[in-house]
């Protein structure tokens, strides 16, 4: 069956006005689980970046003239050639991101969600007739796109999370130009081109430039780009929020987490270990909504444990792609070493190893933490990894000191028989996503998604949500007839 990236030139090449010859140097793109070369990918320059940005702002007025309907065709068509070729999709987000196919299926139908929200933004109302201020004038407050928006993506869930951005930009009139993660240019950057370009979106409206800081650095700045939507590290975000603020532009920041699961002692504790393991160890815990710290009510801490650490030691780790195992390789040595200095340190500072602690390669053994207190490593810092810490309160009140003493605040999750009692609880913790009886890592297109404090500057994705990002109000009035003023 031929394929989405057969027979177009884009090895060394970037998508910008068609494939173009790149002027950042070529990449080889690694699978992590077997270090094989997968690709060579095309890396942008600055220079790329301006040429990209000014292509676009020239597409774009064209785009946003263009009719409601004409805009939500292709959104459909982008996502009619993701369901048609999604076993190419899950192919590069197992091999290239080291996904266990599962999660690159779960991926896939999250970026079909948002292909088919943003598909129906286009046919929404797009503002309000207001009352008139005289008689005979008209005055209406309307939705228009930006202009061009910048986006700028990680390797972790490499394609929704381009995606997420790029198609209600689109949508909505905007034209984009995207810089995805080097280490998942494929995933997250060039089977994106490739689907917009199958789809028949204009020329110029889309550019996908892989890179690094650099190309990033000179995209936040871009005198031609009106928004930058990040999503990536709190401290990559602080600069990129620093840069788009001197430059003036719109800024959306999705940032890390490090996230709470609360276990009561009323929970099914069977349930609560399972979605303890599910929310800590999914994709090796490289997810900003893993379960980073389990907070557990101490008459039910010693049960918890046990069973989560059973659940650790049963899960298979290994090649995703040749083996049937449930975590894959961790992204890098970087990464591997950052989960494994915040282990050691959090065991040399008092806590116990349950489970795992142990890597071979990139494969990490999800690990349980016991005896974990607010003080440590494991607990302050996000971890990244498929590290579970446990800490131990005495009840409803502490767990909920416990888990708002971060600055983070992402997202947040409780287990408890009471589902009056969760609901209580969620008023009480600082996050911008709860989710009661379930574990944190959730996403829905047409939920509002973001996070407080280092975790985001509040703003969100989502049907509603997306036309606050991606578009601006504009008043406009009519009168019939001009009219003199007293001057
Ligand atoms: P990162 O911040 O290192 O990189 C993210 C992106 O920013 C990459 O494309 C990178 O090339 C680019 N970049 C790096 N320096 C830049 C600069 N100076 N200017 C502009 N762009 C620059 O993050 P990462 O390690 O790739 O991703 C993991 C982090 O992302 C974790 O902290 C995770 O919690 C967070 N994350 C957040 C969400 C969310 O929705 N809140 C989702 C996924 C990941």
């Amino acid at each position: 069956m031929s394929e989405l990236l057969d027979g177009v030139p884009w090895r060394g090449a970037i998508y910008s006005g068609g494939w173009v010859p790149a002027h950042g140097g070529v990449l080889d793109s690694v699978e992590p689980a077997t270090g094989a070369v997968l690709a060579e990918v095309g890396l942008a320059d600055e220079a790329d970046v301006a040429a990209a940005t000014a292509r676009a702002a020239a597409a774009q007025p064209g785009w946003a003239a263009a009719i409601g309907p004409e805009r939500a065709a292709v959104l459909r068509r982008a996502a009619a050639v993701l369901s048609d070729n999604r076993a190419e999709f899950e192919r590069w987000l197992v091999r290239e991101g080291g996904a266990v196919p599962g999660k690159a299926a779960f991926e896939v139908d999250l970026a079909l969600g948002e292909l088919w929200e943003a598909a129906a933004l286009p046919t929404q109302p797009w503002g309000h007739l207001l009352p008139a201020s005289e008689p005979g004038r008209e005055s209406v407050a309307r939705r228009v796109p930006l202009g061009v928006v910048g986006v700028i993506s990680p390797w972790n869930f490499p394609l929704i999370l381009s995606i997420r951005a790029v198609a209600p930009a689109l949508a909505l009139g905007n034209a984009v130009v995207l810089k995805p993660d080097v280490q998942t240019a494929v995933s997250g950057g060039t089977l994106v081109a490739r689907l917009f370009e199958a789809a028949g979106l204009p020329d110029g409206l889309l550019h996908v430039l892989p890179g690094d800081a650099g190309p990033g650095a000179a995209l936040t700045v871009d005198p031609h780009v009106a928004m930058i939507a990040f999503t990536g590290s709190t401290a990559v975000g602080r600069e990129v929020g620093a840069a788009a603020g001197r430059a003036l532009k719109r800024v959306s920041l999705e940032l890390g987490g490090n996230n709470a699961l609360i276990v009561l002692d009323d929970a099914d504790l069977d349930v609560a270990s399972s979605a303890g393991a599910w929310g800590a160890f999914l994709h090796q815990g490289q997810v900003c909504m893993t379960a980073g710290r389990h907070i557990v009510l101490e008459s039910v801490a010693e049960e918890y444990l046990g069973r989560l650490a059973k659940r650790a030691q049963g899960l298979p780790v290994g090649d995703p792609y040749t083996g049937q195992v449930a975590l894959g390789p961790l992204i890098n040595e970087r990464q591997r070493d950052h989960v494994d200095r915040i282990v050691r340190e959090t065991v040399a500072a008092g806590a116990e190893v349950r489970a795992g602690g142990t890597h071979e390669g990139l494969f990490y053994r999800p690990t349980v933490l016991a005896d974990v207190t607010p003080s440590m490593p494991a607990f302050r810092e996000e971890i990244f990894g498929p590290v579970a810490p446990v800490v131990v309160v005495r009840d409803e009140d502490e767990a909920v000191a416990v888990a708002n003493d971060t600055a983070y605040g992402l997202v947040a999750a409780v287990q408890t028989g009471s589902p009056e009692r969760g609901r209580e609880l969620a008023g009480r913790l600082r996050t911008g996503i709860v989710h009661i009886n379930d574990q944190t890592l959730n996403n829905d297109a047409y939920a509002p998604f973001g996070g407080t404090g280092v975790s985001g500057n509040g703003s969100r994705f989502g049907t509603q949500s997306s036309w606050d990002e991606f578009t601006q109000w504009q008043w406009v009035t009519f009168r019939e007839q001009a009219h003199a003023f007293p001057f």
